[in-house]
């Protein structure tokens, strides 16, 4: 029986009325949670990121503000800029888009933004709050990840967890979040050894490489819930042919754009699994929910609101 697919995109849809639900909550103490979304230069894929972040807010009624910053831009010059985010009270979340030009110290500026208000939750002192389990910010990937399983019913407690991808932005976090929800948890890298053989003992195989179908049935055993975080760009005609050949609409986008987009589990996969996340439509439409949620969650926090 071929894997239950895994609605990210419903999902993300209701926990973005959650928070519009809340969101209203809140006007009524005349609270309005706000993200001011920096970004640097003139990158079109930023642009995009920025561009959809901001729609979003406004769809779930929160404030936000788009502050667009010249490429040249000095570490001092966004330094005086998150120290004044810091300091507004209209603003809870403050998102510095990367990658960052290279002339600017990035470790320097994201550690300057208030933990309170790291909606990314990349500072320091947020992974020391997920890796002691106390309450903080959460990076919105991950925390999206643990919202599809916990909503799809997958069980978590006692269940073999596979995650391949040490990152401080998935890989880690996403480990650390399925150990405080008592999986027992195998984090795996590229010098892993003999990774099938690894992934197969998985009830949840969490993919975050950045490689494209790498994940093939092989990796995966009968009945697991894979989760493929992998965002990759395919253009290659041999790579498209691995993937997609005999998938019509696939073919169809990959004649006409030239590309199409591809997760890190080959499809074959959706064979042997019980349940996965596609690609697109899978993991992706969390990030953005959970950076709305993520907004809410610091607008409460610091004014002490229960969450
Ligand atoms: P990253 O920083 O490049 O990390 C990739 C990880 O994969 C590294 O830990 C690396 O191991 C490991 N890896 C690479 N090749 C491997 C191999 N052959 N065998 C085993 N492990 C291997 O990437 P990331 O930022 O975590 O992102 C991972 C993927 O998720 C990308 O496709 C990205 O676009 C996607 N992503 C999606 C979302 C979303 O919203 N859905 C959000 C963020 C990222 P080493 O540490 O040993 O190098």
């Amino acid at each position: 029986m071929p894997a239950r697919i895994l609605d990210g995109s419903r999902i993300a849809a209701e926990i973005r009325a959650e928070v519009s639900a809340e969101a209203q909550k809140l006007a009524q103490q005349h609270v309005q949670p706000g993200l001011a979304a920096v970004l640097v230069g003139n990158d079109a894929g930023s642009e995009i990121y920025v561009r959809n972040k901001v729609r979003a807010c406004s769809e779930v009624g929160l404030f936000s503000q788009e502050l667009r910053l010249p490429e040249s831009i000095s570490t001092d010059e966004l330094l005086r800029i998150t120290a004044d985010l810091n300091s507004r009270n209209e603003i809870d979340g403050i998102l510095i888009q990367l990658p960052l030009p290279k002339q600017v110290d990035a470790q320097k500026v994201l550690l300057s933004v208030n933990p309170s208000k790291d909606v990314d939750g990349f500072h320091p002192m947020n992974v020391g709050y997920l890796s002691t389990g106390r309450p903080g910010l959460v990076p919105c990937t991950p925390a999206g990840i643990m919202e599809i399983l916990t909503r799809s019913q997958i069980p978590i407690q006692g269940a073999e967890a596979v995650v391949i991808g040490r990152s401080d932005i998935v890989g880690k976090p996403t480990a650390m979040l399925l150990l405080n929800a008592n999986a027992t948890v195998t984090v795996c890298h590229s010098k892993t050894r003999d990774l099938a053989a690894v992934c197969r003992r998985a009830d949840i195989l969490v993919a975050a490489i950045g490689r494209a179908g790498m994940i093939t049935r092989d990796f995966v055993k009968p009945g697991a819930t894979v989760i493929d975080v992998g965002i990759n760009r395919v253009s290659d005609p041999v790579t498209f042919e691995r993937l997609f050949a005999g998938n019509g609409r696939r073919e169809e986008t990959f004649r006409t754009k030239g590309s199409v987009v591809a997760g890190d589990a080959h499809p074959e996969v959706a064979e042997v699994a019980g349940a996965m996340t596609p690609v697109p439509g899978g993991v992706g439409p969390l990030t953005i929910a959970m950076l709305m949620s993520n907004t809410l969650k610091a607008a409460k926090l610091r004014r002490g609101i229960a969450c």
